[in-house]
């Protein structure tokens, strides 16, 4: 037992030993000491517990090893979006394009303009930089920027509700996700709740007859994340703007996703713009990150005077934007200026559009090279729909592309799991014992990314 003790390596010498030495040079070689101590020490207490027989110096060192990868890897990497749900809340949402993410990393890398005016010398505004830009898209009168979405509606109810009722339709009641649900968000923000009409219908006279002293403003709340179909009825922009003005409530607008872009004519469903619904409400609250294409934020736009009581409001300090935010969204807002190059320029817009004839090529693209790795597998190419995501067009099915891989020796299961683990994670869809991977939601330069890690596996 003493000779095999004896027979340990210094600490010292394994640090000189490679690939040890490497990584020294790589990683933090505090993390690299500590790991190669407490190895050494685990097989120390074996020796000594007579678990262990013999030393072998490369099995030490190979457990070093994977010990200082595992450490020091980083859960929070990129991966390859192949599952054909375009916005996934899980996978990131929207992503931004090249151009924006350099200004993006810039703004990031140097001291900034985030609250200096060059002209004046003084103090400025971190708001002012999308401000503009807003109410030129939307023809808002004022606008205002936060963390996300749900931030921009806990922001508007605190604001105006302050112990008094918001009259909300029955059909309205939404739960967003998480623990983020509209009767909830009202009782946090101190105001109450005053529910009118019922889950399928809705009518003007239900809204007036929930109308009292103690009401402070009319909520309207997008269901975005679900349709309620068949015996239906809700009351229109139009028509809730003039019972809001006939009793004088600001009405307030969660509208979700926040569309700049009529899609009709690139073949989606009818649904209403920002600045098709500014017109009606004194308030409209929607995220940066869904249809919009940007990155996560809470945009509120509206009548001066409702804005301005929300900036006032300590709550802005709080859900506060960072200067990347806003360079991302400045950069995709000043997208939207050209309606021509708008969908390219975009990546979600680009992605939800792309014909069909393109995602062919790419599959085609994409099939040639992974034939030539010569694997164990069946690559084939489907037809089956994708999604938008983010709680958006839940009901739209997306004409897709798919590369369907059935592994000759690998469950689907098992393939999944492989590509998930792979040096650029892949993240696909299981379906009858194969995997798809989805053309849609695949960027162009990862389709050879996406042939590399196949000849990885
Ligand atoms: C998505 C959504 C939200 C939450 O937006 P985040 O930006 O994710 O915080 C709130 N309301 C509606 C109707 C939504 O669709």
């Amino acid at each position: 037992m003493q000779s095999l003790l004896a027979n340990i390596p210094a600490v010292d010498q394994i640090l000189k030993t490679k690939p040890i030495d490497k990584l020294l040079a790589i990683h933090s070689s505090a993390l690299v000491k500590k790991i190669v101590q407490t190895e050494t020490s685990v097989l120390r207490q074996a020796i000594l517990a007579g678990t262990c027989q013999s030393i072998s110096q490369e099995a030490l060192i190979t457990t070093i090893c994977e010990k200082i990868q595992k450490q020091s890897a980083c859960s929070f990497k990129t991966v390859i979006n192949a599952t054909g749900t375009v916005l996934h809340t899980n996978l990131g949402r929207a992503n931004l394009s090249r151009y924006i993410a350099n200004e993006v990393f810039n703004i990031a890398q140097h001291a900034s303009t985030l609250e200096y005016n060059l002209e004046t010398g003084q103090r400025g505004s971190r708001y002012e930089h999308v401000e503009d830009l807003l109410c030129q898209l939307t023809n808002a009168e004022a606008a205002l920027v936060v963390n996300n979405n749900a931030a921009a509606v806990l922001l508007a109810l605190s604001t105006i509700g302050q112990g008094k009722e918001f009259v909300i339709s029955r059909g309205e009641l939404v739960e967003i996700g998480g623990s983020f649900r509209i009767p909830d968000i009202i009782e946090l923000s101190g105001g109450r709740l005053k529910e009118v009409g019922t889950t399928n219908k809705t009518h003007a006279a239900d809204y007036e007859k929930g109308i009292s002293e103690q009401t402070r403003a009319i909520l309207k709340v997008h269901t975005s994340n679900y349709k309620v179909v068949g015996f239906t009825e809700t009351v229109d922009y139009k028509t809730l703007a003039k019972i809001a003005r006939k009793y004088d409530l600001p009405l307030v607008n969660d509208l979700g996703s926040g569309l700049l872009l009529n899609m009709e004519k690139y073949g989606f469903p009818p649904e209403p713009t920002v600045q098709e619904i500014v017109q009606y409400c004194d308030v409209v609250t929607f995220s940066g990150d869904k249809l919009l294409g940007g990155p996560q934020a809470g945009i509120i736009v509206g009548k001066k005077e409702a804005i301005q009581a929300m900036k006032n409001h300590p709550l802005t300090r709080a859900l506060r934007v960072d200067k990347m935010t806003i360079m991302a969204l400045t950069g995709t807002l000043k997208c939207y200026l050209d309606e021509g190059t708008v969908l390219e320029r975009i990546p979600t817009l680009q992605k939800l559009t792309c014909s069909k004839e393109t995602l062919h090529q790419k599959a085609e693209c994409l099939l040639q090279e992974l034939a030539t790795l010569s694997l164990p597998m069946e690559f084939t190419k489907t037809e089956e729909s994708a999604k938008v995501g983010g709680g958006a067009y839940p009901e739209v099915e997306l004409p897709s592309v798919q590369i369907c891989v059935k592994s000759k020796v690998l469950s689907a299961s098992e393939l999944e799991q492989r590509l998930r683990v792979a040096t650029t994670p892949i993240i696909v869809r299981v379906k009858n014992d194969a995997i798809y991977l989805d053309l849609r939601t695949i960027e162009d330069e990862e389709l050879a990314l996406i042939t590399e890690q196949f000849r990885e596996l």
